[in-house]
């Protein structure tokens, strides 16, 4: 017969709270606006949110933008997850762009949150290119794990001038991000989970 005789108390502590920080991308709908206050036209796709009769808004739609007064189309960015209309096209989110003339391009603002992709930081660290969409909402890609970073300066090797406003392509890990240089000839930043190479395209 065993016996057991209580020699100490051990209070277990919780050490570490992990917040684990949840990441939301809203469905974008028709005559939803973009920060440069552009009126998004979803094409009659038969797809609407519950009752609502607005269309889900797909890459490619049109957006009429008062600001540059041209017609752009919307443009996914990452993250995402598949999800796609009967033409194929993938769904935009809260957060995609307008490219139409304006520069930097306008972002698409959802004006419902019921419908949403829903991301975990350690998810969006293993999908290329998401870095950029983070520092457009205001968060850190280093808090997702994309601690390296690298950006690009253009310079004109005969002149030595910075190369201002040329349409560049950053390709890294098989996404591509697509820019304008800024006055000072720089390109947008390449975000990363590991050291990746990065090929860097202009216009020419
Ligand atoms: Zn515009």
């Amino acid at each position: 017969m065993t016996h057991w005789i209580l020699i100490c108390t051990i209070e277990v502590t919780i050490n570490h709270i992990q917040i684990i920080n949840m990441y939301t991308r809203a469905l974008i709908q028709t005559h939803d606006k973009t920060t440069s206050n552009g009126d998004i036209q979803a094409r009659d796709n038969g797809l609407t949110l519950g009752n609502d009769e607005k269309y889900v808004c797909f890459e490619g739609d049109p957006v009429i933008c008062p600001t540059c007064k041209s017609i752009g189309v919307t443009k996914c960015v990452p993250p995402y997850r598949p999800w796609t209309g009967h033409d194929g096209r993938q769904v935009n989110l809260d957060g995609d762009l307008c490219i139409c003339k304006c520069f930097p391009p306008p972002q698409l603002k959802a004006s419902q949150n019921s419908v949403t992709m829903i991301f975990e930081a350690n998810e969006i660290a293993a999908i290329a290119g998401t870095g950029n969409w983070l520092t457009r909402c205001g968060h850190k890609p280093s808090e997702c794990g994309l601690t390296h970073d690298q950006r690009f300066r253009l310079i004109d090797e005969n002149t030595n001038e910075p190369l201002a406003s040329v349409k560049y392509e950053l390709e890294c890990n098989g996404h591509t991000i697509s820019g304008i240089s800024d006055e000072e000839g720089f390109t947008d930043f390449v975000y990363s989970k590991n050291p990746e190479s990065v090929k860097v395209y202009i216009e020419v």
